[in-house]
């Protein structure tokens, strides 16, 4: 989908969805001769962060220019597409896959026109009065064509009643609450912000060589920045508006400050191990974590094997902390697609089989410590259990290098609700009887601190502990909310 807003072009690009989840990877250059390319690498870098659409808007001699797709970065951008986004600012945006929500309508950046001129956005994290929002602007006139909470922040802006855009944006901002890193593009300016508790990450970096030195780019992670060249700044700070413009990078933070909560998950899970993420280096963390798990539950064994990808650092850190060697007993086919066509004949576990196969060669008699990074549903670790057993492991011991999952994100990351979360309804002792582990042990919540020697500060960790940091206003997510606090009393 292209398309080209002129100067008198009505709203466009706005997404209708049922349900909208926002767990993204935006990307801004800012001051660069290639800036859609630029992107187009970040948004490649950051594809684990969402393979549904992908989406590029650059600014041109007073238009902005968008393209945005269904698929993978590399099947949405090729080079004539890539030529068209011409300009020397573009933002660009991942959007996460979620069952049933595969609509090309959902993609990102959305682009809008308004009274203060073209305007596009990209957005990761999710807001949590939303909808309240949104029943007082629709009272008042404004015409929603979608349910996206990234909508919201547009129309706020156009309705503000502050003359400058900065002051219309703060103005907008002041009355969300919630997860939001964005960028934003208008004609002749890039927007960075990310909300004050600082859900969800945001770095700045520069472009290194004297011919596009005075360029700027910001992204979700730092692993956009490795592969274009770009060198680190800092983060976007939570409640930071940071505006890069002719006249380079202004700062602005006109939020009171309040306590942060960065979203621990991003270490867990989310994040590539390749980023630094509040400062900190993703590998060594997981690393930790599973040094920290060996600590807390050691069992006797042959060999650790992680479940790859994401349980490979923390293996690593287990397998260093407990003396046994590292083997791999599952690899990964890493050229598996999103669908595949099964034979009519079944094949057992036939959608884990496919991605993962479990080493005879490796596991035959030994007595395994199995190390992943999280249990959701605990249907994909039966699974594996399984294929373990099935090529001969005689003793399974999973080890997971983080606390149970008992309840479900509102901040933009999209766990299942409550009830499909295994944790949030069994005791650990039914989970393991149900995916059929000989052992299984969880990191302690202190433990999943152990890399800020046990200090929780300035981290949201709700999914594991109940302890949402943000109250959460609209109507459904609160009824889950309620249904978890519920739970934990029992
Ligand atoms: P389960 O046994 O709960 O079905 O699956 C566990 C696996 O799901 C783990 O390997 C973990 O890495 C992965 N996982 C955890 N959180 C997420 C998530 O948010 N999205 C996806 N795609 N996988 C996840
Ligand atoms: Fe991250 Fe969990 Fe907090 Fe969501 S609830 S922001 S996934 S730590
Ligand atoms: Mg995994």
């Amino acid at each position: 989908m292209g398309e080209r807003l002129g100067k008198k072009a009505a709203i466009v690009g706005m997404s209708v969805v049922d349900k909208f989840r926002d767990e993204c990877a935006v990307v801004g250059v800012y001051g660069h001769p290639e800036a859609a390319n630029m992107v187009y690498l970040g948004l490649y870098a950051l594809q684990h962060r969402g393979q549904e659409s992908s989406g590029i808007v650059s600014s041109d001699s007073g238009a902005l220019i968008s393209h945005r797709q269904m698929g993978l970065v590399a099947d949405v951008f090729k080079e004539d597409i890539i030529k068209r986004l011409r300009g020397s600012s573009a933002i660009g945006h991942n959007r996460y896959s979620t069952a049933g929500q595969s609509h090309l309508k959902n993609a990102q950046p959305l682009v809008v026109e308004y009274a203060g001129g073209p305007i596009a956005v990209a957005h990761n994290g999710n807001l949590v009065n939303a909808q309240t929002l949104r029943g007082e602007l629709e009272a008042y006139g404004s015409i929603f064509q979608s349910t996206s909470d990234t909508e919201v922040f547009i129309h706020l802006i156009a309705t503000s009643k502050e003359r400058t855009q900065m002051n219309r944006l703060v103005d907008a901002l002041s009355r969300v609450s919630g997860a939001y890193s964005l960028v934003f593009l208008m004609l002749d300016r890039m927007i960075a912000v990310r909300d004050p508790m600082g859900f969800r990450p945001l770095v700045v970096g520069r472009f290194k060589t004297a011919a596009d030195s005075d360029g700027y780019v910001v992204a979700s992670e730092t692993c956009a920045l490795d592969l274009i060249e770009a060198e680190y700044i800092r983060e976007v700070e939570p409640g930071e508006i940071i505006t890069f413009g002719p006249q380079g990078m202004e700062s602005l933070k006109p939020f009171p400050p309040v306590p942060h909560a960065k979203c621990i998950f991003e270490y867990i899970y989310f994040a590539r191990p390749d980023s630094n993420l509040y400062g900190r280096n993703v590998y060594r963390i997981r690393k930790e974590l599973g040094r920290q798990l060996a600590r807390e539950s050691p069992v006797e064994a042959d060999l650790v094997t992680p479940v790859p990808d994401s349980g490979v650092p923390a293996a690593i850190g287990y397998a260093e902390e407990s003396g046994f060697p590292l083997e791999f007993g599952l690899i990964r086919n890493h050229y598996v697609g999103r669908t595949f066509i099964e034979p009519a004949q079944s094949i057992r576990h036939f959608g884990v089989k496919i991605k993962l196969n479990a080493q005879r060669e490796v596991l035959q008699g030994k007595r395994v410590v199995v190390v992943d990074d999280s249990i959701v549903r605990g249907t994909t670790s039966r699974k594996i259990i399984q294929m373990l057993r099935d090529a001969g492991a005689k003793e399974i011991h999973l080890r997971i290098s983080s606390p149970p999952t008992m309840g479900p994100c509102f901040y933009g990351i999209d766990t299942p609700t409550r009830s499909e979360l295994i944790a949030s309804s069994h005791k650990v002792s039914e989970i393991c009887e149900f995916i059929g582990a000989d052992s299984l042990s969880y990191l302690s919540q202190e433990g999943m601190y152990v890399f800020l020697d046990g200090s929780r500060d300035g981290f949201c960790d709700a999914c594991f502990s109940g302890n949402y940091p943000l109250h959460v206003d609209d109507e459904g997510k609160t009824k889950q909310l309620h249904l978890f606090e519920a739970m934990q009393q029992r």
